[in-house]
């Protein structure tokens, strides 16, 4: 099937997180999935951003609309554990394996969150 042609006239597109345990297609019992994103912590992200605007485009260019855009997140999310996996936390072990990048590492926006 060409992606123009995709039944749903108001597709949803769902934001989540990349954890294993949170399977978008199980839980949402979905036949595909072009318009799911997923990241650490289903996170608004500029690239995430930018897929949205893609898809919408391509959407547009067909029969069909992007219909609503769903963020889904899920319990014990590895990103949502306070100072154990803060951004601090993360960019101190890549610049450990990569101390020629600390620099690049330290301006990262890694999305964890604390509350
Ligand atoms: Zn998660």
């Amino acid at each position: 099937m060409r992606f123009s042609e995709f039944p749903n006239s108001k597709a949803i597109m769902i934001l989540t997180c990349m954890d294993p345990r949170s399977n978008p297609y199980e839980f949402w019992k979905l036949p595909f999935g072009p318009g799911i994103i997923r990241n650490a912590g289903g996170r608004a992200t500029g690239d995430a951003l930018r897929s949205m605007r893609v898809l919408s485009i391509i959407m547009a260019n067909g029969h069909n609309t992007l219909g609503a855009v769903a963020v889904v997140h899920h319990t014990d999310c590895g990103l949502y554990h306070g100072p154990n996996f803060s951004d601090e936390f993360i960019k101190g072990k890549l610049a450990e394996r990569v101390p020629e990048l600390a620099k690049e590492v330290e301006k990262m926006e890694l999305g964890s969150f604390a509350e």
